[in-house]
């Protein structure tokens, strides 16, 4: 699962869907998984309690399982907790972590976080790390601020081997679930800010490899013009991941 700046849409299915309700979603997504280029690799993350379910639908093709969250330490007495060892287990192969949603009413610290990665990478997990600010940061001008304080705090960490397996999703808050998308351009400064950002710490070369997705309110209608940035390599999908036919749509925009 090497990462070779691979265009990839990720479909984040929150808190939503009961487990019938996902299976025929991962079904439909699978259906049409085959029209989605080679090149395009799709992941959908559902709830915990269907991950196996889904998973099976997933069998024989592009798609890949990830879940959304894991936990910060190996197993042991952490009741309502998730290891990794459990997620690869149910045959995930990724895990969301970071997500401003987890940050910002679960208490996710960069410090969790260094964790959380740290036990997914030697899981054999891959990751799809979240950084973005929130709408007073980026009204106060300090939205370059915020992502490379996030970036830094987790992932110079970790070494260039270790970014091969590490996506990175540019979610700014004010835009999750909101409608309100940052425009092509906003995207694309950040995005380009946040592969130099890596590429002070790993060099040029492992900073054009890694795949930076950009996530907030990103539907069938405004793909296009998102996708054919330069640095942006697709998207983390949430509410238009639940429906097949727009992820689908989505994920045929680059
Ligand atoms: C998300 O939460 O990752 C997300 C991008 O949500 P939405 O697409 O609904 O804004």
């Amino acid at each position: 699962m090497q990462n070779m700046r691979k265009k990839i849409v990720a479909g984040n299915w929150k808190m939503n869907t009961t487990r019938p309700d996902g299976k025929e979603l991962a079904k439909a997504v699978a259906a049409r998984a085959a029209e989605v280029p080679e090149g395009v690799g799709l992941i959908i993350a559902p709830p915990f309690t269907h991950l196996c379910c889904c998973g099976k639908q997933l069998e024989g093709t592009k798609v890949e399982l990830s879940a959304q969250n894991c936990a910060d330490h190996a197993k042991g007495a952490y009741t309502g907790e998730i290891s990794v060892d459990m997620l690869k287990a149910v045959g995930c192969q990724w895990t969301i972590l970071g997500h401003s949603e987890r940050r910002q009413y679960y208490g996710e610290t960069d410090e969790k976080l260094v964790e959380k990665v740290k036990l997914a990478l030697g899981a054999g997990l891959g990751v799809i790390l979240c950084v973005g600010e929130n709408l007073d940061e980026r009204e106060a001008g300090k939205h370059f601020d915020v992502c490379a304080t996030q970036i830094k705090n987790v992932l110079y960490n970790f070494t260039a081997e270790d970014m091969q397996k590490i996506v990175i999703a540019y979610e700014p808050v004010w835009a999750i679930g909101t409608g309100k998308t940052a425009t092509a351009e906003q995207a694309e400064e950040i995005h380009a800010f946040i592969r130099k950002v890596l590429a002070d710490k790993f060099g040029a070369a492992v900073a054009e490899e890694v795949t930076i997705l950009y996530g907030g309110s990103c539907k069938p209608s405004n793909a296009k013009e998102l996708f054919a940035q330069k640095d942006i390599d697709g998207g983390l999908i949430g509410g238009a991941a639940l429906k097949a036919d727009d992820f689908i749509q989505i994920a045929l925009s680059f």
